[in-house]
């Protein structure tokens, strides 16, 4: 199946690697609540959340977005979006998740560097019937949240561990 994508439109707002900040936060040349690293991919609270748990996950490799990218690290990204995606519900007693991949800025992509959103949602809200804007938070409140998602996803890992199953199939 092809796309028929205006590639220089999506690349527009390409920036060189060592200027790419989820490449700064992947080197740890620049902060970030991290609730789980491994030698490939990261996840990490969304500094502007749209809810309290807001959590991206990246690879670590430079990808601009999801057309550019081995289909294999397409379905590693969101498996492991799906697995973080328990964490934060037990740590954010959402109703929901909204997973989210944006490509391009007509798209609403902020930043070029492949990110899968794991947004919470909660009933809430939908009763209101509105999506919510991004919030401003503090750090402490992301360490927080960031610490309670670290928590339910080792107690996650280690079940999953205890089945000898990795985190990525
Ligand atoms: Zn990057």
């Amino acid at each position: 199946m092809s796309f028929r994508v205006d590639l220089s439109k999506v690349y527009n707002n390409l920036h060189p690697v060592q200027e790419c900040p989820f490449c700064q936060i992947s080197a740890h040349q620049d902060k970030a609540v991290v609730v789980f690293e491994d030698s490939n991919y990261l996840a990490f609270m969304d500094k502007r959340p749209i809810n309290t748990g807001h959590t991206l996950v990246i690879p670590r490799k430079h990808y601009v977005n999801v057309m550019e990218m081995p289909r294999e690290e397409v379905g590693q990204t969101f498996s492991l979006a799906a697995v973080i995606s328990r964490a934060v519900v037990q740590a954010t007693n959402a109703d929901g998740i909204n997973l989210g991949q944006n490509n391009g800025s007509a798209a609403s992509q902020e930043v070029p560097h492949l990110h899968v959103h794991i947004i919470p949602r909660f009933i809430k809200e939908v009763k209101e019937g509105f999506w919510p804007r991004r919030k401003v938070t503090s750090l402490s409140e992301l360490q927080n949240v960031g610490e309670r998602i670290r928590s339910e996803l080792s107690k996650i890992l280690l079940t999953r561990n205890s089945h000898s199953e990795k985190i990525i199939h």
